[in-house]
């Protein structure tokens, strides 16, 4: 098959560890028969350098003409870059919310992986952990409290300010349907996360999911109190499969899922909207304190392609190849300097992603 991937190498980091990450889908071409045809495009600082914002119509365009997105990362270092000097909406991380919102993405995917040759990197007890767990948060991206209508005023001299969070049935149908689709790729579990002892959206997002759940009989779902998730993640991540939750509680608990695993540089992620065109990029940021010294990990960008191949591609094989490929490197002992232990081999990005690519 052919593919038509854009890649977005940004700025810092971002273009050393795309470069890995094309590397392997290269290969992952060559041992499976598929071609991937690349155009690259601009966006975060390097585009307003040489375009004056951070993404433009043409670059919008020609991610839309392709069949799935690739990014590193954007920005550069928020104290020190002339960037920064900009009025926000033409800041690099303006580039990142407009290609989002174009590409109608209103559905993000973050595995939290702790790979158990990692597991000294994980601040939980071993006993706890056992042998590494592995579970996707599912957040909703569009709606909500961070998009409902707000308003700060004064009244009799207090001053008073207003959030609201509404959902309505389609926008939770639409991301339940996600939730049970990758639950369907992976262990056939959902917990659907709310508050639904005290917020409405919530009863409503709790009936909604359950009627969802009716088209996927093989799935199945649980409900859990957003407050006892945040609890349970640390307490016992073993038992999560696919947590489906709204943007606020999604947004604050894949954080706390990223850091149960403790490698910022193995976490990938992906946003997904009605069709197969999805955006994937690590979820780091373009870390420019280490920008252009092949000290970057790339494997969280490399496992970003690897959801591309399985979640935009259905390439699913192929996605397990890569996986397996960086486990075994992984078992190797070799690691970049921020997942470095005794014992182990250290070695650059670009040696990384040769590595990787020579497993599959
Ligand atoms: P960061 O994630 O870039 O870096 C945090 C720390 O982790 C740094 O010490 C960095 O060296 C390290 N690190 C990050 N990725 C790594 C990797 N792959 N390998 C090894 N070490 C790695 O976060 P920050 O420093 O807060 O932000 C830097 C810039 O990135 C800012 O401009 C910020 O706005 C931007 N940012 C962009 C995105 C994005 O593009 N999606 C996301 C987050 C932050």
């Amino acid at each position: 098959m052919e593919y038509k991937v854009t890649l977005i190498p940004g700025d810092g980091i971002g273009p050393e560890i795309v470069r890995e990450a094309r590397k392997v889908l290269d290969k992952v071409g060559e041992r499976f028969g598929h071609t991937f045809h690349y155009t690259e495009i601009l966006m975060g600082g390097a585009s307003i350098d040489a375009c004056g914002v951070p993404l433009t119509e043409e670059a919008i365009a020609k991610a839309k003409a392709g069949d799935s997105v690739l990014l590193g990362a954007v920005g550069g270092n928020v104290g020190q870059s002339n960037w920064y000097q900009l009025p926000p909406d033409l800041r690099p991380e303006a580039g990142l919310l407009k290609i989002r919102k174009e590409l109608g993405l209103f559905c993000n995917l973050r595995p939290a992986v702790l790979f158990r040759q990692l597991k000294n990197a994980c601040p939980l007890k071993d006993e706890l952990i056992g042998d590494g767990f592995d579970f996707v948060v599912v957040r909703e991206l569009t709606g909500g409290v961070y998009f409902g209508p707000r308003e700060t005023k004064t009244e009799n001299g207090i001053r008073k300010a207003v959030d609201t969070m509404p959902y309505d049935e389609n926008e939770i149908k639409r991301i339940a349907r996600w939730a049970f689709d990758v639950a369907m790729k992976r262990n056939k579990r959902v917990c659907s996360v709310d508050k639904a002892n005290v917020l409405d959206t919530s009863r409503l997002w709790r009936q909604v999911v359950r009627e969802v759940s009716a088209e996927y009989p093989e799935v199945e779902l649980t409900d859990m109190l957003v407050d006892n998730c945040a609890m349970q993640m640390v307490k016992d991540p073993r038992q999560f499969d696919v947590v489906l939750t709204e943007n606020m509680f999604g947004d604050i608990l894949s954080d706390e899922a990223s850091m149960v695993t403790g490698s910022i540089g193995m976490l990938a992620s992906a946003s997904l909207g009605e069709t197969k065109l999805g955006l994937y990029e690590p979820s780091h940021g373009s870390a420019p304190d280490i920008a252009g010294q092949d000290k970057a990990n790339p494997i969280a960008t490399i496992l970003s392609a690897a959801m591309m191949l399985r979640y935009s591609f259905d390439l699913i094989r192929e996605a397990d190849a890569v996986e397996e490929a960086i486990n075994r490197v992984l078992d190797q002992g070799f690691r970049t300097i921020d997942i470095m232990s005794e014992g182990c081999t250290l070695v650059g990005t670009a040696q990384m992603g040769d590595r990787i690519a020579a497993e599959l």
